[in-house]
C-alpha cells in the first residue's frame, strides 16, 4: 500500500489526538513526521517540524487551522500542556447557571480539531527555547523548529503583588480563592465553591494593570448574581477593584441599577493588602478622592468577610516568553515586542527574532486580549508565515482597517436572557496594531445597553468561536 505525504500527516495528528485524549505515553507520538530533521541540535524522536505553536488555545489553534487550510502539506505540531480544551469564554454563563449550560459546555477534546484540520499535537509542558539551536525543551523532550509561534496565554503574578506570601500561601490562594482567567481545573473549582455556598457575600476583586478579559469580572459579577437570584442565597457579590476603571462602564453600571439593585456592589480604588483564606477575611485598603484631580486621597485599610472569594490576581505573559527571550514592554506585564518595518509596518513576527511569532494575550500590540483578537490575531499570522515559507511576502497592514475584528459579549441577566457588547475596530497605529472600542446601546425595551438579542449573540458567539477552532 502506498501511503501518500498527506496520509502520513492525518495518521501522525490522530496519534498525536490518541495520546492527547487518553493522556497515554508519548509512544504514539513516536509516528510525529520528522521532517527534515537535518539540524543536529535536534536529536530527539519529536525530530523538527516547519511550525511549532506553543498553546493550544485560541490563537495557536487558529495559527495551526489556518496554515492547514493554506497548505495542507505544512508540518504544523502544537505543543499543549492539557490534554482537554477548556474554554474561559462562556465560562461566566456556567457560573451564573444559565439555561442548559454547564462545565461540559466549555470543554472540548482535541481529538476532534486535529482529525478535522491535519496538524499534530504534542501534550506537553514547553520548559524552554533554545533560539540558537532552534529548539523548544518540553516535559516529554526536545521538538525543534524552523519558525516557532508563542501562543501561551497568560500567567498569574502573585509573587509580584503579594511579596510577603511565601509558596504555601500562594498556592492556598490558587485552591481556596481560584481566580479562573486561565483554562483548567480552576473554572472547575470556582464552579464548586459558587454551585455550593450557602448564604453569604462573594467578593471578586479587579487587578490593576494589562489583564486578560477586562469585561469578564464585571459579567461574573452579573451571573453569580443571578445564580444567587435563581437559587434564593441571600447575599451581595461585591467587586473589589483595584483601579476605578470598569470595562463597559455605562452597560454594567445599568444593568447592576436595573437588575441587581443591592446585590453586586462595586467599590473603586480597592488594594488587597492581606487574606486569611481559614478565618475568610480580607484585608484591604480603600482609597478615596475628593474629586478627578486630586492625586493622594485618604486610604483607609478595612476588613471584610466573605462566603466566596474570587482572588484574580496582577496578570503577566505566560513564562514561555521570557524563556524565548525576546525582548518585551517595560511594564508589569511584558507583553512581547512586535517587528515593524517599511515594507510590513505591523506583524505577528517578534521584533528580536524573524524565526518567532506571538499572537493571543501576549502579543506587544494595542489590541484588546480577547478569543476574538486571538481568533483575528491568529488567521493574519498564519498569512505571514505561509507567504514566508513560500519565500513571498505578506503585510498585515494591507487588511486593515478592519472593522469588528474584536466583538466580545458579556451576559448580564439570565432571565430575561440580556447581554451588552463592545465593537473594536483595528487599525494601523505607528508600529503597533491600534483598536478603537465602541459600545452600542441595545434596541429593545427603551433604549438600553443591554438586549434580549445581544444575550441570542452570545449564544451565537460562542458557538460559532467553538465551531471556528474546532471544525
Ligand atoms: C472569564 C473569561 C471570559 C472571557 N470571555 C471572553 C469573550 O466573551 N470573548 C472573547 O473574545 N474573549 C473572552 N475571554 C478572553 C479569552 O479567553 C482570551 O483572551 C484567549 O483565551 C486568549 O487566547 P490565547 O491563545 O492567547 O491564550 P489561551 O486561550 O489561554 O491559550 C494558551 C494555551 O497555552 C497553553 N500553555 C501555557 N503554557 C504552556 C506551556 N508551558 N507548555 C504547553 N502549553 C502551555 C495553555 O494550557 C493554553 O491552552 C474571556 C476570558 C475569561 C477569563
Amino acid at each position: 500500500m502506498n501511503i501518500s505525504r498527506r496520509d502520513l500527516f492525518k495518521f501522525a495528528g490522530i496519534s498525536a489526538a490518541a495520546a492527547a485524549v487518553t493522556g497515554c505515553s508519548t509512544t504514539a507520538f513516536d509516528q510525529l513526521p520528522k521532517t527534515g530533521s537535518k539540524n543536529s541540535a535536534v536529536n530527539s524522536k519529536f525530530g523538527k517540524h516547519q511550525v511549532v505553536i506553543i498553546g493550544g488555545g485560541f490563537g495557536g489553534m487558529t495559527v495551526a487551522k489556518e496554515l492547514k487550510k493554506l497548505d495542507s502539506k505544512f508540518d504544523v505540531l502544537i505543543i499543549e500542556k492539557n490534554d482537554s480544551f477548556m474554554s474561559c469564554p462562556f465560562s461566566n454563563c456556567n457560573l451564573g447557571g444559565i439555561e442548559g449550560v454547564s462545565l461540559s459546555t466549555l470543554t472540548h477534546d482535541y481529538a476532534q480539531a486535529i482529525e478535522k484540520n491535519g496538524y499534530s499535537m504534542l501534550t506537553a509542558v514547553v520548559t524552554d527555547i533554545d533560539r540558537e539551536n532552534k529548539v523548544v525543551h518540553t516535559s516529554q523532550g526536545v521538538v525543534g523548529y524552523d519558525i516557532l509561534v508563542m501562543a501561551p496565554g497568560i500567567d498569574y503574578n502573585y509573587k509580584g503583588q503579594f511579596p510577603t506570601w511565601d509558596a504555601g500561601k500562594i498556592a492556598k490562594a490558587k485552591r481556596m480563592a481560584p481566580a479562573a482567567l486561565i483554562p483548567g481545573g480552576e473554572h472547575v473549582a470556582l464552579d464548586r465553591l459558587v454551585k455550593n455556598m450557602e448564604d453569604g457575600d462573594v467578593v471578586i476583586t479587579v487587578p490593576k494593570g494589562k489583564y486578560r478579559c477586562p469585561p469578564a469580572p464585571f459579567e461574573r459579577a452579573s451571573m453569580i448574581a443571578n445564580f444567587m437570584k435563581k437559587e434564593g442565597i441571600k447575599g451581595k457579590v461585591i467587586i473589589l477593584n483595584e483601579t476605578a476603571e470598569i470595562a463597559k462602564g455605562a452597560a454594567f453600571k445599568e444593568c447592576w441599577k436595573d437588575i441587581n439593585a443591592g446585590v453586586v456592589e462595586h467599590m473603586d480604588n480597592c488594594k488587597i493588602v492581606d487574606v486569611d483564606f481559614d478565618k475568610k477575611v480580607i484585608t484591604y485598603a480603600q482609597t478615596v478622592f475628593k474629586d478627578k484631580e486630586e492625586t493622594e486621597g485618604v486610604t483607609t485599610t478595612k476588613t471584610m468577610s466573605y462566603g466566596v472569594f474570587n482572588l484574580i490576581p496582577h496578570n503577566m505573559s505566560n513564562p514561555v516568553v521570557e524563556m524565548s527571550g525576546v525582548a518585551t514592554t517595560p511594564d508589569g506585564f511584558k507583553k512581547v515586542k512586535m517587528a515593524t518595518s517599511a515594507e510590513k509596518p505591523v506583524s505577528f513576527q517578534t521584533a528580536t527574532d524573524a524565526s518567532i511569532y506571538a499572537v493571543g494575550d501576549v502579543v506587544g500590540h494595542a489590541i484588546p486580549p480577547s478569543g476574538q483578537s486571538a481568533i483575528w490575531s491568529g488567521k493574519e499570522c498564519a498569512k505571514e508565515i505561509a507567504h514566508a515559507l513560500q519565500g513571498k511576502s505578506y503585510s498585515v497592514a494591507s487588511s486593515l482597517p478592519y472593522k469588528s475584528a474584536n466583538v466580545c459579549y458579556s451576559m448580564v441577566n439570565g432571565n430575561p436572557e440580556e447581554a451588552i457588547m463592545v465593537n473594536h475596530e483595528f487599525m494601523v497605529a505607528g508600529p503597533v496594531i491600534g483598536s478603537k472600542g465602541s459600545v452600542p446601546k441595545g434596541d429593545e425595551a427603551g433604549n438600553k445597553f443591554r438586549s434580549k438579542g445581544l444575550g441570542k449573540a452570545t449564544r451565537d458567539w460562542y458557538r460559532g468561536a467553538m465551531s471556528d477552532l474546532f471544525n
